[in-house]
């Protein structure tokens, strides 16, 4: 292969840059209409009741903690294989951060290994748990949401690896990551690397009428006009909170319309691509344990080997850029030195010793995809 092939890209075409360019060209740069049909469209497709658009998901996550009322002190639990913004969010708000460790099987936050640290603290211990959906695989929320009734726990689902994802509940319903049924509030990122590219941008999405006007508020520094304490004419506008200017803009928000349209069929390609990877796979690699009743958004294709680092330099010299997800955020430098140098997560760093993310993105090309087949059996043949 002359061209490279990374482990995920964005996916912009003739519809994408026409939408952009629209945007450009009409009178909002920002603020305009194209922010609320994308929060429309994009509850509309995960079926929540509300979506509050920002400019990127740890943004939305910092939002979440703050719209849950987040305190100096408070502890929250988190899974160490994700992205740093998932633990980072409960730290801006001066709280801890606990880690549980993750199921070896699917690499999502250990349902019992979250009751055994609740269980082993005294009541009111912990305020929070943001579950992920890592990779793409929708995490059975409902076992979540009963644990956290129990303890009075809220739920922020960390849904950026998984817009178009569902598991199916106990009634044998669908549902779809972050439409809000289970958890109280939901974040998407549209990084371009994820699967809805909007440069940088976020979604936070929730059923909590409650929950949706903080987050509105919130993103624009506190200001309203709405139930205002005083009224000195139409100029007027009150600060009734600090919040911050995490603002998605109208260009931003339509491409995300365009995007969005897409992602169905981008999570039917990328189904297809991880079920090429297993047959060719199978007996020969672990690979992420899929429960039964869902449907996974992949957003990536990990496996396991015992000689990570060679696969990946193997791979990077046959033109093949695989990625590694995740560092486990417990042992980040930052993390160890406010004091998480010795914790005892073997399954995430047991994980993380031999995971390696494969290219996964639907314009990926099917001989690009037997390309890169072809070189990880070269490697395993050896
Ligand atoms: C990408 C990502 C984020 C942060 O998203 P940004 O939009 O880049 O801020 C948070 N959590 C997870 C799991 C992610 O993959």
């Amino acid at each position: 292969m002359k061209q490279s092939i990374p482990y995920g890209k964005q996916n912009i075409q003739q519809d994408d840059i026409d939408a952009v360019v629209q945007a450009l060209t009409s009178d909002y740069l920002t603020q305009g209409p194209k922010v609320a049909e994308f929060e429309t469209a994009f509850a509309n497709y995960v079926g929540s009741k509300y979506a509050v658009a920002v400019n990127n998901a740890t943004a939305g996550l910092h939002l979440a903690v703050l719209a849950l009322d987040l305190q100096p002190g408070d502890r929250v639990i988190t899974t160490p294989i994700t992205f740093a913004a998932s633990a980072n969010c409960v730290r801006y708000a001066g709280a801890e951060v606990w880690f549980a460790d993750i199921d070896r099987e699917t690499y999502t936050l250990s349902l019992e290994s979250t009751k055994e640290l609740i269980e082993s603290k005294p009541k009111g211990f912990f305020k929070g748990i943001i579950p992920v959906d890592f990779a793409g695989l929708p995490v059975n929320l409902e076992l979540f949401r009963e644990l956290a009734n129990k303890h009075n726990l809220w739920i922020i689902e960390d849904a950026c690896h998984a817009p178009g994802g569902y598991f199916i509940d106990s009634k044998n319903e669908k549902q779809f990551c972050g439409n809000g049924v289970y958890a109280d509030i939901g974040v998407f990122s549209f990084h371009p690397v994820k699967h809805i590219a909007c440069g940088e941008g976020g979604m936070l999405t929730t059923n909590s009428e409650e929950l949706y006007k903080k987050l509105n508020l919130l993103r624009t520094h506190g200001i309203t006009k709405d139930h205002m304490t005083e009224n000195h004419g139409a100029w007027y506008y009150e600060m009734q909170t600090l919040g911050f200017n995490y603002r998605l803009t109208d260009i931003q928000s339509a491409l995300g319309i365009t995007q969005l349209a897409k992602n169905e069929n981008g999570v039917r390609r990328r189904n297809e691509i991880a079920s090429n990877y297993k047959k060719a796979f199978s007996g020969k690699l672990k690979f992420q344990n899929l429960p039964e009743n869902l449907y996974n958004a992949h957003h990536l294709f990990v496996v396991e080997v015992q000689n990570r680092k060679a696969l990946y330099e193997y791979l990077k010299e046959e033109n093949i850029y695989a990625q590694i997800h995740y560092i486990p955020v417990h042992t980040l430098p930052y993390y160890k030195q406010i004091g998480y140098e010795g914790a005892n997560l073997q399954n995430a760093e047991d994980y993380y010793s031999k995971c390696i993310s494969l290219p996964m993105y639907p314009s990926l090309t099917s001989d690009e995809q037997i390309y890169v087949i072809e070189k990880v059996l070269i490697f395993l043949n050896g």
